[in-house]
């Protein structure tokens, strides 16, 4: 029988998917983990009651949060994500050819195996490829202790609430800082503006008093409500935000990527903030 999944991350609002047939509803160490099949979606899967993938929209984000940090470096050989346990972001990450290791730092390997079972296709095989590597732990204690440095830090979080909390505080942005390499760049999963305002000016606040270049750039994914989604942007180096359409082109074509929302247009154009969104990164 059809059943409703009802999202209410954002007060006073819900966000209703029928569901068609759950497929998986259980705990996993951490959190909540439901998957179930949706008519137009695909396949879908919340964490604690909120969406975090479908099958149908998950290129959008996925696209955006690694190759425009990616592209923008142009000579990233290690890469750090934290979080993004379904293997989305890594599959991305992988298909740039010159990285030497990416490491995914996941808390909950109860996401990692019911994503390799339950959708195959998002992770791709990135989870056996060779230059992945795996680590089981929380994202602020691995930054904190960490000997290894990054190229690009990218931080496939859920929102702040639950384990994801932590990773939008100043200490855990200092971490990321810490192991970053000269001009590195690191990007983060920072919530619908609309609806999370306070979520971007806190986390943009906090790069500012560690990076020279700090501010946001947009997409938009059908099923994170609100409007176009924020990721947060901070680095070093004051140039790379403003690479022009041709240096991106350039790069994309060497990369030889396919993609279906990412361009060398979108890339340029995503640091194009409305006034509300600028309001809120200034505040
Ligand atoms: N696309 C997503 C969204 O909707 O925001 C993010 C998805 S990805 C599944 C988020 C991952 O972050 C989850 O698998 C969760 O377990 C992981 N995570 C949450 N807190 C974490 C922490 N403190 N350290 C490492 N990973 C964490």
């Amino acid at each position: 029988m059809d059943e409703w999944v009802e999202e209410t991350l954002h007060p006073g609002v819900r966000f209703g998917l029928k569901a068609e047939r759950i497929v998986f509803d259980s705990r996993t160490d951490h959190q909540h983990l439901v998957i179930f099949e949706h008519g137009r979606f695909g396949t879908v899967m919340t964490l604690d009651g909120v969406v975090q993938l479908t099958t149908a929209d998950e290129f959008v984000y996925h696209e955006m949060i690694t190759h425009l940090p990616l592209l923008a470096h142009g000579r990233a050989e290690n890469v750090l994500i934290i979080g993004g346990g379904d293997g989305g972001a890594l599959r991305e990450t992988l298909k740039h050819r010159a990285l030497q290791k990416v490491t995914l730092c996941e808390i909950d390997r109860g996401v990692i195996d019911l994503c390799s079972e339950y959708f195959p296709k998002v992770s791709d095989g990135a989870f056996d490829d060779p230059r992945a590597e795996i680590v089981i732990a929380d994202g602020t204690k691995f930054v904190a202790e960490t000997d290894r440095r990054f190229d690009v830090i990218i931080v496939d979080s859920t929102d702040p609430i639950g384990p994801g909390a932590v990773l939008f505080t100043p200490e855990f942005y200092a971490g990321c800082k810490r192991c970053l390499t000269d001009g590195g760049i690191l990007v983060t999963q920072n919530g619908v503006p609309f609806m999370q305002g306070p979520e971007l000016t806190g986390s943009v606040k906090a790069f500012r008093r560690l990076f020279r270049d700090a501010s946001a750039y947009l997409a938009s994914t059908p099923t994170y409500i609100g409007g176009p989604m924020s990721y947060g942007w901070a680095t070093d180096n004051l140039a790379l935000r403003r690479l022009s359409r041709d240096v991106i082109a350039t790069r994309y074509q060497e990369a030889g990527l396919n993609t279906l929302y990412y361009n060398p247009e979108v890339h340029t154009a995503a640091f194009a903030l409305p006034g509300y969104v600028r309001d809120l990164i200034d505040a």
